[in-house]
């Protein structure tokens, strides 16, 4: 695909449907992490970017989008929905340029996106109030109505998806959206914009302001005129986010990290488990906040789990994203440093083992090999922080009290999952496991948007996905009427 042909300029903001420079003139570099080579320009959105782009979204709110019914506005996800599914094959390489996440990786997310707009094109009209029994003469119901202008900053490893779980149900719900990508990332976000206009999207609905965290991303935590923020990314940066958020008391969703536990009892079905447990833990690089980082495996069937999986390590292939192989690059050439160094903090553990990088894969890419350690401590530092590469440990345990302990042995608790033919054990640790989803006998269910999606401790609070995100993106009024 032709970069200089994207039908855009991505130098610019997205603002009221138009095309904007950044106020400052400045640009940044995006590059290819599969070559390291530079890919394009963006805009440096700032303070004064965020400013119009608020200013904009309240007009919407107070003009044509604020007025159109539910239905209405359904009807353009839908539209919107329909021209992500036609123009899905370049999204997906677009995605794949931008991020280096392979092909068919890019294509699944470009048609998640479309899913997400059908999903939340339908559920629009849905969301509804209620009436509540009351005193003699009064009549009490409920009102379900926007926050308002919302603010959605995103990281750069799943745009596509994060995009369509968060600015899509908030504008279901009738918000009116400013979305700031993440610096490393951004075109899809910016694409994605331009067909919400061609599908009729109001001037003003969704703006998009490209930009660095600390300018761009601080200025959309702290704006005033932000009724509620979703920020997907770190923890440390979700911190600054909510406190910014706290200064002007707006609610806040925080989709944070996570060290994912797959536990695997010694009745469970391994051949039915076993691409689940290396694929959860090698999807974008490992570069997936939901990624598995942890397998868990009850030591009868250790052995035999931990040669499976390492038999299917060794035929990992990773390579250019549009090679379309089993893994692609990290985002960038700190990732791969920041990885680098958690992997010299295996040195001394059993390294079980490794992928392999292609011989073709260009020099300045930033690839990492797959790396599988074994009989991994919980407390050491790979079983405990997210990496945020394609690294997994294996731990073996004995009994189902230990796997519950190394399971909620960490900070975080995004997903988990449970591989055991026993019902009653499935049962208890579904609900002794601390953790936002829990998966029986799966990993991550497909992802389905339906899904309510989020986590408990450092993996953040608030809901996305399903009608769950339909409700943090609205707040209620109560109405009584006292009418004797
Ligand atoms: P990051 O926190 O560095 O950046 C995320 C976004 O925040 C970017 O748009 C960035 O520009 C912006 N940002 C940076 N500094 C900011 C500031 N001071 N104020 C406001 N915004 C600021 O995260 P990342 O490295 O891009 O993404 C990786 C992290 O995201 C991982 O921890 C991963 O687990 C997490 N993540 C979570 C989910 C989830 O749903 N739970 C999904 C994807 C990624």
């Amino acid at each position: 695909m032709n970069i200089d042909d994207l039908g855009f300029d991505p130098a610019c903001c997205f603002i009221a449907n138009q095309w904007l420079p950044a106020r400052s003139g400045e640009v940044l570099a995006l590059h290819d992490p599969s070559t390291g080579e530079a890919l394009c320009s963006i805009a440096r959105g700032s303070a004064l970017d965020i400013d119009v782009a608020v200013e904009q979204a309240e007009s919407a709110l107070d003009s044509d989008w604020g007025r159109m019914t539910a239905p209405e506005r359904g009807r353009i996800l839908f539209r919107l929905g329909q021209l992500v599914l036609e123009n899905a094959d370049h999204l997906a390489c677009l995605e794949s340029l931008d991020v280096g996440k392979p092909l068919k990786q890019a294509k699944a997310d470009a048609v998640a996106l479309a899913r997400y707009m059908e999903f939340y094109g339908g559920a629009a009209d849905k969301i509804h109030g209620s009436t509540i029994p009351y005193l003699d003469g009064y009549t009490v119901y409920t009102l379900r109505e926007p926050h308002g202008v919302t603010g959605h900053i995103i990281p750069w490893n799943y745009p596509m998806q994060i995009i369509g779980r968060s600015v899509g149900a908030a504008l279901a719900m009738g918000n009116a959206a400013v979305l700031k990508p993440a610096e490393e990332a951004c075109l899809t976000a910016l694409s994605f914009a331009d067909l919400a206009r061609q599908a009729g999207l109001p001037d003003g609905a969704l703006n998009v302001v490209p930009g660095l965290g600390s300018e761009a991303g601080a200025a959309l935590s702290r704006h005033t005129g932000v009724r509620h923020v979703s920020f997907t990314g770190s923890v440390g940066v979700g911190k600054l986010v909510q406190t910014a958020a706290a200064e002007n008391v707006v609610p806040v969703t925080l989709e944070l990290g996570g060290k994912s536990p797959q536990v695997v009892f010694d009745d469970a079905d391994i051949e039915a488990a076993l691409p689940f447990l290396v694929n959860a833990g090698i999807q974008n690089a490992g570069q997936t906040c939901s990624a598995s980082s942890r397998i868990l495996v009850q030591r009868r069937v250790y052995d035999a789990v931990l040669a499976l999986m390492a038999e299917r390590y060794q035929a990992l292939r990773v390579g250019p994203a549009l090679s379309d192989l089993d893994v692609g690059p990290l985002i960038s050439a700190r990732q791969k440093e920041v990885v680098g160094q958690f992997l010299s903090q295996g040195t001394g553990l059993e390294l079980a083992a490794v992928g392999i990088v292609d011989s073709d894969a260009p020099e300045g890419g930033f690839y990492v090999a797959p790396h599988l350690f074994a009989g991994v401590s919980p407390d050491h530092v790979l079983a405990q922080q997210e990496i945020f590469g394609p690294v997994q440990v294996v731990i073996p345990f004995e009994d189902e009290d230990e796997a519950l302990a190394i399971a909620n042995g960490t900070d975080y608790g995004l997903v988990a999952s449970v591989w055991t033919r026993d019902g009653a054990r499935q049962m208890r640790l579904a609900r002794k496991i601390r953790s936002g989803q829990v998966f029986l006998n799966n990993y991550g269910a497909g992802g389905g948007v339906e899904l309510p999606f989020g986590g408990t401790g450092l993996s953040g609070h608030g809901r996305e996905k399903g009608f769950e995100a339909l409700y943090g993106f609205s707040t209620l009024k109560t109405v009584a009427a006292l009418h004797g």
